[in-house]
């Protein structure tokens, strides 16, 4: 039954593939197919710290579409995809025996608003819910705070963005998780601004993450 339902479904809802445009829920098999995770190490203009950042892959072609209707069109139910992604990221990271809490870039006032949920923070939940499925032993701690809102990122080259994000978040001393490897964890790595002002408010509180990991990476031009 299910395969008479599923079109008729897309027929009265107008449903599109995010990575392709034809009728589907969601993402289409081919597509699923296609953006499977290709783990990759992002190369930053200033390296942070000694940190080793991660991205499930390049944020181009369908990978790429998918994040935009994620995003920016409201399909969160892309989150089931994009999940692994984040999930492979991670994994590069983690040593054996030692548990790992993921510390999501907490989202802007002003973002959540327009999209209605905090989206890196569901992201890494998924991503570690698909981890303990794995045998991992992974937990999510919101555990970075906006000291003040930042204004928006898109437009901004790499020296304004890290302008208009130095100081802006703030970490808890404690982790309520306990002793874990801390990976800090956002969906798309551009400049790697965010992520440095991640680095940096954990490390003023007195922590040291272990890597970063992201979904997808957008390619430098140099
Ligand atoms: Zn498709």
């Amino acid at each position: 039954m299910r395969e008479l339902i599923v079109p008729a479904a897309d027929l009265l809802l107008g449903a599109r593939c995010a990575g392709c445009g034809r009728p589907a829920l969601g993402l289409c098999r081919a597509c699923g197919a296609a953006i499977r995770p290709r783990p990759v190490v992002v190369t930053l203009g200033h390296p942070i710290a000694d940190l080793v950042p991660v991205a499930g892959g390049m944020n181009t072609g369908i990978l790429r579409r998918v994040l935009i209707g994620w995003k920016e069109q409201g399909m969160t139910g892309l989150s089931r995809v994009l999940d692994h992604h984040l999930a492979a990221a991670v994994v590069v990271h983690a040593r054996p025996g030692r548990p790992v809490v993921l510390v999501p870039v907490p989202t802007s006032r002003r973002s959540r608003r327009a999209r209605g949920a905090d989206l890196v923070d569901e992201l890494a939940r998924a991503a570690a819910r698909l981890l303990r499925r794995a045998g991992a032993d992974v937990v999510v701690e919101q555990a970075l705070t906006h000291v003040r809102e930042p204004a928006d990122q898109a437009g901004l080259g790499a020296d304004a963005r890290a302008a208009n994000l130095a100081g802006a978040l703030r970490a808890r001393r404690t982790m309520r998780s306990g002793a874990r490897d801390i990976v800090v964890v956002d969906d798309i790595v551009t400049t790697g601004a965010t992520l440095r002002e991640a680095v940096r408010a954990l490390s003023e509180a007195g922590h040291r993450p272990v890597g970063l990991a992201a979904v997808a990476t957008t390619p430098r031009h140099s």
